[in-house]
């Protein structure tokens, strides 16, 4: 089964995802020097650091970026004048989930907005078309010290719940669960429910759960462990027959699971 594919088409409101999109490790990344020539803004021209990883620039001027105090920062600056808050949209927030950071959406300031504020906040596009990037706590350290506007460890604020929820409302594909800020439910009727573990009435009540823990602040963990879980695959009924395994279940409770492979316990 192809599971690589990119991302077709792309609104302010819905992401449509052909094929794949998930939460990914940054493993290797690369920092590199890049000159902004700002003479449309009628200012000399500036060099500062990109990080790049998997071809994707992450963050386009380490050195002009500070992360505010909600541990929020804009991930790509303008390109025309160099300053931040001057254009809409790029912005992140960083959280700790067990043995591993992440970058997310800044949901919590979204949630907050009307419409067109959101707009102002949403994640840069990479986000919205590949997935959440995430990083073991040494690697983080290592990519601290490349980005060092970024929060040290101990101040990193943990993932929620609901922050969680979002993630994987994001990240299934076909808008699925539709989209943010609208309460995550089944969107589409042509899933397969095709054994005895993954039942429509299994799916219904999960999806429920989710509902329930949009309100929900607790903090959780990401976790690569799965022994003991129990994943039921559903399929949707498309060309390609793509798998779909949202929840993960242990001793009677469901977790979420993303579609890299971590369960939020
Ligand atoms: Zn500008």
């Amino acid at each position: 089964m192809n599971r690589k594919g990119v991302c077709t088409f792309v609104s302010d409101a819905i992401c449509y995802i052909k094929y794949y999109l998930a939460m990914w490790l940054i493993e290797n990344f690369t920092s590199q020097k890049r000159v902004f020539d700002r003479s449309d803004a009628e200012m000399h021209s500036i060099e500062a650091t990109g990080i790049f990883c998997q071809g994707i620039e992450i963050i386009n001027a380490v050195e002009l970026i500070e992360c505010y105090e909600e541990n929020v920062f804009q991930a790509k600056i303008c390109d025309v004048c160099t300053f931040q808050d001057c254009k809409s949209g790029d912005y992140l927030t960083i959280r700790r989930a067990g043995e591993y950071i992440t970058f997310i959406p800044a949901f919590e300031i979204m949630e907050t907005k009307n419409d067109w504020e959101r707009g102002i906040y949403k994640p840069p596009y990479y986000i919205r078309s590949k997935g959440c990037p995430i990083l073991t706590l040494k690697d983080y350290d290592n990519f601290r010290k490349s980005v060092p506007f970024l929060p040290y460890l101990e101040n990193i604020p943990s993932l929620k719940m609901k922050e969680a929820v979002r993630i994987l409302q994001q990240e299934c594909r076909w808008g699925i669960l539709g989209s943010f800020p609208d309460m995550p439910a089944l969107k589409r009727l042509d899933i397969i429910f095709f054994d005895d573990s993954s039942t429509r009435e299994l799916l219904e009540t999960f999806i429920e759960s989710l509902q329930d823990k949009l309100e929900n602040i607790s903090t959780v963990q990401l976790t690569r462990k799965k022994v003991g879980f129990d994943i039921p695959t559903y399929i949707i009924d498309v060309k390609s027959f793509p798998e779909w395994m949202p929840v993960a279940i242990k001793d009677n409770t469901m977790y979420i699971h993303f579609e890299s492979g971590f369960v939020c316990v």
